[in-house]
């Protein structure tokens, strides 16, 4: 193994790993300081993919990518945003600013994907950037208080190891999936697969579908299989149904409890002959490359316990987390973190004592298991928010405003499950109101950028050419 010694000794070193929406951000936070004339680290970040954008980078691939590396992609064709694109957008480059037209409040994932390309791209942080690099293992150096990572050169396939005085982890936490067993499922005769591994719902056209799970991505996968074609869609609850006003054709049962063949057999005695399983039973905390002492061990909440302000490893706050908890705020969450960690990391921010901060943190988790409905959820992360907002120069945004239209998002989804998306928001950034789509979201089968935001232009230009054709 090559050891390759630091090229810059004097300067602190700070290692990211992930260029998803989290480590794009801490890379932006150090880029805004250094436009505004502040020395800062020397910054590397570490991607084990071709390219940044995390779960936004859609891979057609299951299972392993080309270098044999897990496959860290969870999304697919035709994934819409699922909340308002209002709720989400960054306070330091709008809309607006990006697409220079008003846009729909729930546009497709490549659209979402270019959105957070354009404020990188702004800046030069594509050269701070090793792509087609896996972190394989971190060891914290107690002596030299350093961070020791080893890393995987993937494309030339060398290890070699560096040295760094702060770790980000913002690797991400929807990428291993929970997979749990039924009795028989493994002579169920269709497709069994979890929703990582889903890519699109065209496989269940005229299909039975089971789909074991509650939650974002239940409620979402079944919803897009109906969309497109599947026969039925049977949802099957562990805890809470979703209860929403489902359409003819989905359904939802208690939980699974046994297979025979290709039946299910299902807690309230009822039971259904399904083609496909899809395992929509969220995913697992997962950090392969680091020791027990420094791995985050919670399950998927909004306080992950042992992070202070939800990022500060407590027992060696050089470490940092971004993005570890359950998220209803995402793109402008990660902002406000990375914006706090930065300060640290650049001195300016100095934390209070262990022991104060375990104080703190307790008061969020007490808080955290008071919370009954999805309303609660909200407030709670709003005020996570505005607790990290008051901590840094990250610019200031209507955080009440942004809670109210979770909210409203929350009713519009009770109410038509399908119909929610065609709704519309106001920016909190700018002020400006987003268009109707130019088609309905069950109507709309086309995710591509080109459809999406030029589909007018097109209708456009494609009269003109009519019009000029001789009849
Ligand atoms: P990720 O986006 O997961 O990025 C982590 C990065 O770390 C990846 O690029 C990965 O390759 C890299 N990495 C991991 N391990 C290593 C390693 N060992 N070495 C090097 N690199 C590594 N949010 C919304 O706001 N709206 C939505 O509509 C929405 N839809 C979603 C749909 C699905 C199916 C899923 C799973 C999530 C969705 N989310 C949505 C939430 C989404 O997770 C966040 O928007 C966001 O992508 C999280 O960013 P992140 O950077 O924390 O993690
Ligand atoms: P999740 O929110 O963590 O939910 C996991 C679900 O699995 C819960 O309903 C849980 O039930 C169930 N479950 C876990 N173990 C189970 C078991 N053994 N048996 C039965 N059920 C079990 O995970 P997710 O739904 O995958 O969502 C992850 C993220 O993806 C979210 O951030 C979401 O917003 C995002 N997402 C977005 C879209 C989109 O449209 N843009 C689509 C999909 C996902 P309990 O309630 O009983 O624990």
């Amino acid at each position: 193994m090559n050891k390759i010694k630091n090229k810059n000794t004097n300067k602190k070193r700070v290692g990211i790993i992930g260029s998803g929406p989290s480590g794009l951000a801490q890379l932006r936070a150090f880029e805004a300081a250094k436009n505004a004339g502040l020395e800062v680290p020397e910054v590397v970040c570490f991607e084990k993919q071709s390219n940044w954008g995390g779960m936004w980078n859609y891979s057609w691939r299951t299972g392993v990518g080309k270098y044999g590396e897990p496959i860290h992609g969870s999304m697919y064709k035709y994934l819409w945003s699922n909340g308002p694109k209002e709720c989400l957008e960054f306070s330091d480059y709008s809309f607006d600013e990006h697409f220079k037209k008003p846009i729909s409040s729930y546009p497709p994932r490549p659209v979402l994907f270019d959105y957070i390309q354009g404020r990188i791209k702004k800046n030069n942080v594509r050269d701070y950037i090793r792509f087609d690099t896996t972190v394989r293992w971190v060891n914290f150096n107690d002596e030299t208080q350093k961070f020791e990572m080893v890393l995987d050169d993937l494309k030339i396939d060398k290890t070699y190891t560096e040295e760094f005085d702060y770790l980000v982890v913002a690797s991400g936490h929807f990428s291993t999936p929970n997979m749990p067993y039924f009795k028989g499922i493994e002579q169920f005769p269709g497709q069994v697969m979890h929703a990582h591994d889903f890519r699109g719902a065209d496989p269940y056209k005229d299909q039975n579908l089971l789909i074991i799970g509650s939650s974002y991505s239940a409620e979402d996968i079944g919803v897009q299989c109906y969309k497109h074609g599947a026969k039925s869609v049977t949802l099957s609850y562990r805890s809470n149904p979703i209860g929403v006003n489902w359409p003819e054709g989905i359904s939802e049962v208690p939980l699974l409890t046994h297979f025979e063949n290709d039946v299910a057999h299902f807690k309230d005695g009822t039971s259904g002959k399904y083609d496909a399983v899809i395992m929509c039973t969220g995913y697992q905390h997962k950090f392969p490359f680091l020791p027990d002492e420094l791995r985050l061990k919670t399950k998927n909440n909004l306080y992950p316990n042992h992070l202070y302000k939800g990022v500060f490893f407590n027992n060696l706050p050089q470490l940092i987390y971004l993005g570890m908890q359950d998220q209803y705020y995402t793109f402008n969450m990660f902002d406000a973190q990375a914006w706090v960690a930065r300060d640290f990391m650049m001195d300016q921010l100095p934390l209070p004592s262990k022991a104060e901060r375990r104080l703190d943190m307790d008061k969020w988790l007490e808080a955290n298991d008071k919370l009954e409905t999805s309303f609660d959820h909200v407030d709670f992360q709003s005020d996570y928010i505005k607790d990290l907002l008051a901590l840094s120069d990250y610019p200031d945004f209507n955080v009440d405003k942004v809670a109210e239209m979770f909210k409203e998002w929350l009713k519009d989804k009770d109410e038509n499950i399908l119909t929610y998306r065609d709704k519309t928001f106001q920016s909190v950034v700018t002020g400006t109101k987003a268009e109707t789509h130019h088609t309905e979201w069950m109507d709309e089968l086309d995710d591509s950028k080109e459809r999406y935001l030029f589909q007018d232009e097109n209708e456009e230009a494609l009269e003109e050419i009519m019009e000029k054709q001789p009849i």
